[in-house]
């Protein structure tokens, strides 16, 4: 079945714009080049992205995370963390000898779909990293970061996240300021994590699209600040941004240990029907320490999700957004200025 379902959506441009694999070779120095075994359920130990998978799952683009972790200072201050992480990654680039192309722009993602090479797109979760200094955003920029999430677990001086206390009521000062500079350096601003409060305070003051990458939508998971509410899903369309689809049972409906792939489709239709097929992408959020659906095992598991948006009655050309193409218009959108 999985074979054949490849075979049928092989030419789509599959592009996951939140995911983790970095920790896992920074962690546990692991290759992207062999393949892993799948986790049975939840095993930390073990990934589900390496090249091998996402190519056998026909993925076209994978967002590589930076996520230095909360204790910086063994990794010579959060910059210095960061760097760590950016030779990781432009280690992979270097060993795939030409298969993964590092890719700042939408045309260079285009590009590679063209030449069958795979895209990477470099992010970072937690913008904390910067410190007290916006200057730094030059140099992420100069490293080919191309998306930031404000505020990751806990609540910093950029503003309140979600599962941290509300300090600021939304954004700080230092937060609003990092958007505008974010936005000025192409930098997509990530609102996964904000609190509803700060994620306002985000969209105020924004002049591009934003998106939230790795998420779910609130209708489908009641009293949960971390999925999108409807005024949400609704500022994103009239923001011209984007809200990734997240794949972790525990974040799409409540006390939701194990759950079909159908979950994931849900909330994809969901936001789909509320806002417009334009406005909803995959943010799968795999190797961060995440469990997936029963019937999404690891990367190679992709085209079921084509598959089963066809079924519900998504024609190709909206199946093409979703999956990749709606990613590629934000980071066109918000790149206009920095080629
Ligand atoms: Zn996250």
């Amino acid at each position: 079945m999985k074979a054949e379902l490849l075979t049928r959506y092989k030419d789509h441009t599959i592009i996951d714009m939140h995911s983790h694999f970095l920790i896992n070779a920074f962690l546990l120095n692991k290759s992207f080049f062999v393949r892993g075994k799948t986790p049975f359920f939840w095993n930390p130990l073990r990934n589900f992205y390496d090249y091998k998978r996402a190519v056998e799952g026909g993925v076209k683009g994978i967002t590589f995370n930076i996520y230095v972790p909360y204790f910086p200072k063994i990794l010579g201050g959060r910059m210095g963390g960061v760097e760590r992480f950016v030779k990781i990654f432009n280690n992979i680039i270097s060993a795939s000898e030409g298969k993964i192309i590092h890719c700042r722009t939408a045309e260079e993602v285009l590009g590679c779909v063209a030449t069958h090479k795979m895209a990477a797109i470099l992010a970072i979760e937690g913008g904390n990293i910067v410190g007290e200094n916006l200057n730094n955003l030059y140099k992420l920029r100069e490293y080919g970061v191309r998306m930031i999430t404000l505020v990751h677990f806990i609540t910093t001086h950029i503003g309140d996240a979600v599962f941290g206390r509300e300090i600021h009521g939304g954004l700080s000062g230092f937060g609003k300021e990092m958007v505008r500079m974010m936005q000025k350096l192409g930098i997509i601003v990530d609102l996964a994590h904000a609190t509803d409060k700060a994620f306002f305070d985000a969209i105020r003051i924004t002049e591009a699209p934003v998106v939230s990458s790795h998420t779910g939508v609130r209708a489908l998971k009641p009293d949960d600040q971390r999925g999108l509410s409807d005024e949400q899903l609704l500022a994103i369309r009239e923001n011209n941004g984007l809200a990734g689809v997240i794949f972790f049972p525990w974040y799409l409906k409540k006390m939701k240990i194990f759950c079909k792939l159908d979950l994931v489709i849900d909330h994809i239709c969901y936001i789909a029907d509320k806002i417009g097929v334009d406005y909803v992408g995959i943010g799968s959020d795999m190797d961060s320490n995440i469990w997936l659906p029963l019937d999404f095992k690891d990367a190679s598991y992709f085209p079921l999700i084509p598959y089963k948006l066809e079924q519900r009655g998504f024609r190709r050309e909206e199946i093409e957004k979703i999956m990749g193409l709606n990613y590629l218009r934000v980071l066109r959108d918000c790149g206009k200025d920095t080629k």
